[in-house]
């Protein structure tokens, strides 16, 4: 395993890491998530992604019990969970970023999570109801108590990141350290433009979710699938956004430069990702012991990506953001 840092933290993360959603608790059984969060941690994976929506808390559940039993040294491995969008009852404060709901989102996650405190702890959407000053507050005084270690942002602007920074710097709080961004070959906007001075000057990490783009980049869709992700019902407004013409054009496009190296397309896309020196951790999802076991090949396969190819895969994807010339 590859370990790299995170952003300006003292934290070492691995390169690849492991998430839960729309699996643990939902399209896999707790026995299968407990081996392959067990496969994730052997493999040198020191960090497993959750949130309090996932499974509607019951993801957490999952990887609280599985995490138990795997038994393992609780300084070896971070865990995360995501504050945001709540499930209980849908009545006011049960959701968003207000001090009161992170505060008892959080108290909430520790107990499904069976563990004393939660090394990183993300806003997952901003919340535009909420002052930042509030939420950062509020994300200070967890720090202090001990139930959070480092916290972060997930899908916010970059205006949104650095006003957080901004109040944080003029009212001495902690400001977040890292987002978790979507980043694949179809979504570079924020990783490759927007972002860029928060790498620069803020020093911020990543943990890009999605790297292929919940499966399509593994090339599947190109023939007939079984039973996946995106044939699950509910989830046709994942797969009207993944499963498009274009989309699988370019999939086969970019499956022609992976065959050529000899390697797996999904392997190569998540290694794509890790090209990139702001990724800090690419988070993967997997629902068999097969796929993480492939997916798992994108280290070697990244030390075989050159600039060459790198410049032909953008000149098929046609999205690489363009910067003005200094
Ligand atoms: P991916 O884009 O890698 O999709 C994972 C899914 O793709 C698997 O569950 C599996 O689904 C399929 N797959 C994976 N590998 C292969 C393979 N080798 N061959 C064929 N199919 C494969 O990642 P996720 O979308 O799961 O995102 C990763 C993590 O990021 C999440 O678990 C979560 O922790 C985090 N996340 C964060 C978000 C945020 O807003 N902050 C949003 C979304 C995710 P199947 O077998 O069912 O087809």
């Amino acid at each position: 395993m590859e370990y790299r840092k995170l952003g300006n933290t003292g934290i070492q993360i691995s390169a690849l890491s492991f998430g839960s959603w729309l699996t643990f608790g939902k399209q896999i059984d707790d026995k299968t998530s407990e081996a392959l969060l067990g496969m994730a941690y052997d493999s040198g994976m020191n960090f497993f992604d959750n949130a309090e929506i996932y499974a509607r808390g019951q993801s957490e559940v999952v990887m609280g019990k599985a995490l138990k039993s795997l038994n393992r040294t609780r300084s070896s491995y971070m865990v995360s969970s995501k504050v945001f969008f709540g499930f209980e009852e849908n009545k006011p404060n049960q959701r968003g970023l207000s001090r009161k709901h992170i505060l008892e989102g959080c108290e909430a996650a520790l107990k499904r999570l069976q563990v004393d405190y939660i090394d990183l702890y993300f806003c997952h959407r901003p919340d535009k109801h909420t002052p930042i000053l509030e939420t950062v507050r509020a994300m200070n005084t967890l720090i202090q108590q001990g139930k959070i270690l480092y916290w972060g942002t997930s899908e916010w602007s970059a205006q949104e990141i650095l006003q957080a920074h901004l109040e944080a710097e003029r009212h001495h709080l902690i400001p977040p350290v890292m987002e978790q961004p979507q980043y694949n070959l179809f979504e570079r906007k924020k990783m490759e433009d927007d972002y860029l001075h928060l790498f620069r000057h803020q020093g911020m990490g990543t943990t890009i979710w999605s790297p292929l783009a919940s499966g399509v980049l593994s090339g599947k869709y190109l023939g007939e699938t079984g039973e996946t992700r995106l044939s699950m019902q509910g989830l046709e407004w994942l797969r009207d956004r993944n499963v498009t013409p274009e989309r699988l054009e370019l999939v086969s496009r970019i499956k022609s430069v992976s065959d050529s190296l000899g390697v797996s397309l999904a392997s190569f896309c998540i290694a794509w990702c890790l090209k990139n020196p702001n990724v800090s951790t690419a988070i993967l999802g997997a629902s068999k012991a097969s796929q993480l076991e492939e997916n798992l090949k994108a280290l070697d396969v990244l030390a075989q990506l050159s600039d060459e190819l790198m410049q032909e895969v953008d000149s098929i994807l046609a999205n690489k953001p363009v910067l003005p010339d200094f």
